[in-house]
């Protein structure tokens, strides 16, 4: 690429997707955090999946950069649990599913995934957490976004990767557990 990453903004990023007819459910923020963490030099790839997200991200700006249209097609990565290669269906949602372990992970409309493989037990785990989170902000004192933050700095995470659909196993909720707990009481104090 011959532009520098320094020459995309967030809003060519949106520009392009809707003139390329697929901007409706794309997480805009995961595209954020993946130029900001370039250009403040650092971006953490851990796994295969964050590669192949961000690949996706720069064949975007590869697309922007050369005036193509954006057509999304479906990652191809190694999954996490297994290492073997992940398999893609379009049921109800675009999901992502490991043939090995059935271990699986529903996709935004651009096919990102919206979180880690996972098995039953985990998914359960994150849905409980959503009811516990969905109750800091019904109250109105703080906006779903702020809730994210201040956990995000409890956990000492990015407030991208702090997305539920991140929590990967049982020491991992119970840390979101708690960080929501805490959040909760800074609240009630105000
Ligand atoms: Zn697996």
């Amino acid at each position: 690429m011959s532009n520098s990453i320094s020459d995309f903004s967030i809003s060519s990023i949106k520009k392009h997707l809707v003139q390329s007819g697929c901007f409706n459910g794309v997480d805009l923020l995961y595209y954020q955090h993946v130029l900001t963490s370039i250009k403040a030099d650092n971006l953490v790839i851990k796994t295969e999946m964050d590669a192949a997200k961000v690949e996706r991200v720069f064949s975007v700006l590869n697309n922007i950069q050369n005036r193509k249209n954006t057509t999304f097609k479906p990652l191809v990565f190694k999954t996490q649990c297994c290492f073997v290669d992940v398999e893609f269906t379009k049921l109800e949602r675009p999901t992502y599913t490991c043939p090995n372990c059935n271990a699986f992970v529903t996709a935004h409309n651009d096919l990102m995934p919206m979180g880690t493989l996972a098995h039953k037990k985990i998914r359960k785990l994150r849905v409980q957490l959503h009811t516990c989170l969905d109750s800091i902000w019904s109250d109105n004192k703080v906006t779903r976004k702020g809730a994210y933050s201040l956990i995000a700095s409890k956990l000492n995470e990015d407030n991208v990767n702090v997305h539920i659909g991140n929590v990967s196993s049982v020491p991992e909720a119970v840390n979101y557990f708690h960080a929501i707990q805490w959040v909760k009481s800074e609240l009630s104090a105000l």
